[in-house]
């Protein structure tokens, strides 16, 4: 027996999601998110296990498209953020790669240069999240600079990130929206928009391409859930077992610093889990945790390789009992990793990618290597 923690990781959910996905946008082309290692579920296991139902992923960075090639994933590949330097353009190339373009000098290195197939271009626009793109009034231009270059581009989308997808306050995403559908009219040009959050709860930013991420992986990004969202299936389930229990009178300390001070005669669970793990230090006494499918909390703070959660109303609960910190418990039940984020003052999205490669990944009951 090893160490007792494992994501176990449900293909057949992150399948189910991609199809809620598209289902959700049947006018659009749904292109799976497969940036960090596919949100720490394991890129390639996700891209295989997407092949034929996705026609086209992306990814945050080269060398993770290298690694699906390598991996044999022959779907096209889109770069999110494009080259970082223009002699990336000969793997661009080789690779088959699709790309962003947010800036002048990636627009200039890829007119530059007369590529064997021309390379598939979303150009990013600025519409009001002011972190990548052109800024509208400067897109027109590097638009039609790119119409001019069929040997050099091809497959031309109008492409921009929504700030605020995720709130009940759509003001300022009907501003950027506006924005960008007016451009894209002038220009004739389809568009890309849809994240997650749009693809869940804003039909109007579906254009011609969506780009579900954080989705596919069964977390719900939006502020509050929606009959869409509610239908998202968690994939990973992030799960240990108790490996020690100490029963302490009343009044006693646990773990560094002794936040937790037991309040009455209690008996406290060691889980094979910690930060070291991914596990987020950040998690208050009262976190939720599963243990063999009933709700309890952690109770003390989280250490690096385990941590202590609240046994004294679960009495069957023992060393072995099953202990899931996210994700569906084998007994029944459900914890979902958006949950935990709250009680970690975060988001699911870094619980999710923070899984360190310690922890082993098991797809569909078996471990991959
Ligand atoms: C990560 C990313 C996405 C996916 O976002 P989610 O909120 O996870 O769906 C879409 N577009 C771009 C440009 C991204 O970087």
């Amino acid at each position: 027996m090893s160490r007792p923690l494992i994501a176990d990781i449900d293909l057949d959910a992150l399948r189910h999601n991609y199809r809620l996905a598209a289902g959700l946008a049947p006018g659009s082309l749904s292109v799976a998110v497969l940036k960090a290692d596919a949100y720490g579920h394991g890129a390639v296991a996700c891209a295989r296990a997407l092949s034929g139902e996705a026609p086209m992923f992306a990814v945050a960075a080269i060398e993770e498209a290298v690694a699906l090639r390598e991996a044999g994933i022959e779907e096209p590949i889109v770069l999110l953020e494009g080259i970082f330097s223009a002699d990336e353009l000969a793997q661009v190339e080789a690779l088959g790669l699709g790309m962003a373009i947010h800036s002048d000098w990636q627009l200039e290195a890829a007119l530059a240069r007369r590529p064997a197939r021309p390379i598939p271009v979303w150009l990013k626009v600025d519409s009001g999240m002011h972190r990548l793109g052109f800024p509208p009034e400067r897109a027109e231009a590097a638009w039609r600079a790119l119409e001019a270059a069929p040997e050099c581009v091809c497959d031309l989308h109008l492409m921009s990130h929504f700030a605020t997808a995720d709130s009940t306050d759509a003001g300022y995403f009907q501003r950027q929206r506006e924005c960008i559908v007016a451009l894209a009219e002038r220009l004739d040009a389809p568009t890309c928009l849809a994240n997650s959050p749009s693809i869940l709860a804003q039909p109007s930013a579906h254009g011609a391409i969506n780009r579900p991420g954080v989705m596919l992986y069964g977390a719900d990004p939006l502020e509050v859930a929606n009959s869409a969202s509610q239908q998202l299936a968690p994939v990973m389930s992030l799960r240990s077992e108790i490996i020690a229990v100490r029963e302490l009178s009343a009044g006693e300390p646990v773990g560094y610093g002794g936040r937790f001070v037991t309040s009455r005669p209690s008996r406290i669970g060691v889980v094979a889990c910690g930060y070291g793990d991914g596990y987020d230090r950040h998690a208050v006494d009262g976190t939720p945790v599963l243990v063999d499918g009933k709700r309890t909390h952690v109770a003390g703070k989280v250490s690096m390789d385990m941590m202590t959660v609240d046994l004294s109303e679960l009495p069957e609960a023992g060393i072995g009992s099953e202990v899931v910190l996210w994700g569906r418990s084998r007994h029944g039940g459900v914890l979902s990793v958006d949950e935990v984020a709250r009680f970690c003052d975060t988001i699911s999205y870094t619980l999710l990618t923070g899984v360190l490669p310690r922890v082993p990944r098991r797809y569909n009951g078996a471990v991959s290597d």
